[in-house]
């Protein structure tokens, strides 16, 4: 056993536009150390300079204390453990907000620590592997609309969509954030136009940012859009609107998505019962970790849903997703936010090795923990003070 010495926090910042969706443009990463140096790397997806308060900060009372003060001097292999430990200790503050946002981060962290402690990757942490290939699919999001005709969007959305298959993705997310540039029926014509661009070989996503408050408007659209065989529509309504979504969910033949802002086995079990969504998509990075996203999953499995979790930050959290991915027998796909599609300064530079697509799929990781390793140029050029 060689226990933990060290917590550190590092907030890194690239470009930040108040006016965009672009959460890789800033990551929390906490970076856990062991009496032999080894380092394990997690990530948040949460505004790092307040995230990383709560791994730092004094001890307040049981319910409210600082994650660093709770990890230091234990051993990183006991993960569930921990987890429940940290969750209690921050149950007053945490829950289903920053707190657990952190948590994710310490727990991908103690995965990826405790896997190089045992010279095995991640995904046999996880219960071993459940498939001998991983199939990503790359998001195409062309930026909040900003000003730009919708003309102007659909020929962004074209290049994106260009470099995704010659990136050699053969699934692909189209993002619809138009908001009211564009009236239902023109949408219509967009996601047409899209699955034109992307060909009927390709399996087709479509996110709908949260477009409705009404579920018959969704209903509408999707119904119109049966013939082009979308694999599942994501944020059709708002995200607390599960009743909205059950509704929308009995009525269409397309796979219902949402819940990339859930946290917790809690709050996804409400999207399963009250929300009855086909596929769930909680953030590694903000719903518990590979911990809890191995619990969600399990749940899901009895409800008869899918994982397929967000992803929209970097290296790390992709290197997580694989390896979850692995483990998991109801995760068809899991989310790339690629650098060969969308350029992300952190995402491109913060690791390496970047994993490679062929055909559509990717080989399982092979070197212990979450098998990249952070490089340290990027984190000298992106570092903020916390
Ligand atoms: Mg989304």
């Amino acid at each position: 056993m060689s226990t933990i010495t060290d917590v550190e926090t590092i907030a890194l910042r690239a470009r930040v536009d108040a006016k965009d969706f672009d959460s890789s443009s800033e990551t929390l990463v906490v970076r856990v150390t062991d009496e032999q140096g080894r380092t394990g790397v997690g990530e948040a997806d949460a505004p790092a300079e307040a995230a990383s308060r709560l791994v730092l900060m004094n001890d307040v009372h049981a319910w409210s204390r600082g994650l660093r003060a709770m990890l230091v001097g234990r051993d990183p292999f006991e993960r569930e453990a921990l987890w429940h430990e940290l969750y209690e200790g921050t149950l007053w503050h945490g829950r289903r907000g920053l707190g657990i946002h952190v948590l994710s981060a310490v727990d991908v962290a103690l995965h990826d620590l405790a896997g190089k402690q045992l010279e095995r990757p991640v995904y046999q942490l996880l219960g071993g592997k459940r498939r001998e290939r991983l199939t990503p699919y790359a998001t195409l999001w062309p930026g909040a609309v900003a000003g730009r005709t919708i003309d102007q969007m659909m020929d962004v959305i074209s290049i994106l969509a260009q470099r995704a298959l010659k990136a050699g993705f053969r699934a692909v997310k189209m993002e619809v954030f138009f908001g009211d540039l564009i009236g239902d029926n023109e949408l219509v014509g967009c996601i047409r136009e899209g699955r034109r661009l992307l060909g009927d070989d390709t399996t087709m996503m479509v996110d709908f940012g949260y477009r409705w408050r009404d579920w018959r408007a969704a209903l509408w659209v999707l119904n119109r859009l049966e013939d082009c065989n979308l694999y599942f529509a994501e944020a059709t309504l708002q995200h607390d609107d599960l009743v909205g979504h059950a509704k929308l969910a009995s009525r269409c033949e397309t796979r219902v998505g949402g819940a990339e802002m859930a946290a917790t086995v809690h709050e996804c079990k409400e999207w399963l019962e009250r929300g009855s969504v086909d596929v769930l998509q909680p953030d590694i990075g903000r719903c518990g970790g590979l911990t809890e996203l191995r619990r969600i999953a399990q749940l899901a499995e009895l409800y008869g849903a899918l994982v397929v979790p967000h992803f929209w930050k970097t290296g790390i959290t992709a290197a997580a997703s694989l390896h979850w991915q692995a483990a998991s027998p109801n995760a068809p796909f899991i989310e790339m936010l690629s650098p060969a599609v969308f350029s992300s300064p952190l995402r491109a530079e913060l690791t390496q090795p970047e994993p490679e697509v062929e055909d559509g799929t990717m080989a399982l990781p092979t070197a212990p923990g979450l098998g990249i390793e952070l490089v340290e140029e990027a984190v000298r050029t992106y570092r903020v003070p916390t």
